[in-house]
């Protein structure tokens, strides 16, 4: 997608105004440019009002309490899981679980229904661009019952091989889990079609959405997936919750991971027998204001249009791609919108430079007030796979602009013009 073409979806700069930390200069006079939405957004000032109004005015625990303010807290937690359910296209609510965030999810899937039916010998195939988060829990669970971890493979540009899944998805092929956006390479993969074959090989699905949902619609009716998973924090909301989606036969026989309180239909001196969903899964005092204000996210968020805001993201990318080809000695990682339009892509683009390491670079761009994100992204397999230790990731979200990312562009070429090799030989120390 040429610039040109794509800057009418561009979402309006007012936008910004709904994000009170976005207006800051840092290292004195330096406008703040935030790269760094993969890891965490930022939030606007309707979802900030929601937790102020909710400590304010409806705050106790839920569910216990026969008071007002207990039955507010437990109404607007149970609202936050009706827009959850409808933002991910769930069919009943109480396939929404409220969780600490993506990890928190896919391990209580690893360990509720995994340790339940995984056993020696079954297949949990993975993909070479999971997020750390979707990939240690499976290497416990394979540690546990012996069961053999295989990855479907992706070609080096960073798209999976989808036409090989068949091979794959052999008769002791338990579950498939996988990322529906890499959080490295930005590849936006095909949930849909992945779900559709696993399911055809009666094998189960878990979509790792912590990538996916904050930027374009989810819908997991549509993709057919078994578990969704997804954190807050990237969308608009609160550090601390996020989500698990579990279709409603698999959620009800799987037994419950954490034990304690709210999680209990009734407890006996040896024994207990569980609560129905959701409460099976949401042992203990839930995350209640977080999840409130998550239910605010999802407003906002819709209120935007997740359509909008991945075809904006999409037109950052594409002049993203642009700038930063045309910097010497840039290797930019993932699938290239050019070659394979914009789809292939959600909002980041990753990069090594030859010179300086990525550490440096994000030190360097900090200094301009650029921040970004340097490392290997919880994503260390992945690099292996790329031939690289490290890379600097730029992450756009709702919020950024085309004059942001020319920021980037412009501060990154003068710290690589910083770095560039003299040609000069250096003298011969005297001795
Ligand atoms: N999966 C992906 C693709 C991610 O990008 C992240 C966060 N970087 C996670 C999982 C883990 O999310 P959290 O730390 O919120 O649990």
């Amino acid at each position: 997608m040429k610039l040109a073409e794509s800057t009418a979806a561009l979402l309006p700069e007012s936008i910004r105004d709904d994000f009170p930390i976005l207006a800051q200069t840092v290292h004195g006079d330096k406008q703040l440019v935030f790269l760094d939405s993969a890891a965490s957004s930022q939030r606007p000032r309707q979802v900030i009002d929601a937790i102020v109004r909710c400590y304010e005015h409806e705050y106790a625990n839920v569910h216990r309490g026969i008071h007002v303010l207990s039955e507010r807290a437990t109404d607007g937690y149970e609202l936050a899981r009706r827009k959850a359910q409808e933002f991910l296209g769930a069919e009943h609510a109480h396939e929404v679980i409220f969780t600490a965030g993506t990890t928190a999810s896919i391990n209580t899937v690893a360990r509720s229904w995994g340790d339940a039916n995984v056993g020696a010998g079954d297949e949990i195939l993975l993909t070479p661009m999971e997020h750390h988060s979707n990939l240690v829990p499976w290497f416990q669970l394979a540690d546990r019952t012996g069961a053999v971890i295989k990855h479907l493979p992706m070609t080096d540009d960073g798209r999976l091989e989808v036409d090989r899944l068949g091979e794959f998805l052999t008769t002791k092929t338990k579950l498939f889990a996988f990322t529906a956006v890499s959080n490295t390479l930005g590849t936006v993969n095909p949930v849909a079609k992945l779900c559709r074959q696993a399911r055809a090989a009666g094998v189960v699905t878990l979509v790792d959405a912590a990538q996916s949902a904050p930027h374009l619609p989810t819908d997991v009716r549509a993709w057919d997936c078994d578990f969704l998973a997804l954190s807050g924090h990237k969308m608009c909301g609160p550090s601390g919750v996020g989500l698990l989606y579990g279709r409603e036969a698999l959620l009800d026989a799987m037994p419950p991971f954490l034990g304690g309180g709210s999680m209990i239909n009734r407890v006996y001196d040896d024994h207990f027998t569980p609560a129905d969903l959701p409460g099976k899964f949401e042992a203990g005092t839930p995350p209640i204001a977080p999840a409130i204000a998550l239910g605010a996210a999802i407003d906002y968020l819709q209120s935007i249009g997740l359509d909008r805001i991945h075809a904006h993201e999409q037109a950052l990318v594409a002049h993203a791609w642009e700038r930063l080809s045309a910097i010497e000695g840039i290797r930019l990682l993932g699938p290239s919108p050019i070659e394979h339009g914009p789809d292939i892509r959600a909002g980041l683009v990753s990069f090594v430079l030859d010179r300086p390491h990525s550490h440096d670079i994000a030190q360097l761009l900090d200094n301009e007030g650029v921040a970004v994100r340097a490392g290997h992204h919880c994503t260390q397999p992945l690099h292996d796979r790329l031939g690289i230790t490290a890379s600097t990731r730029a992450s756009f979200y709702l919020y950024n602009t085309l004059a942001e990312v020319d920021a980037l562009a412009e501060a990154l070429t003068t710290v690589r013009d910083r770095f560039k090799p003299t040609g000069r030989k250096r003298r011969p120390r005297e001795a």
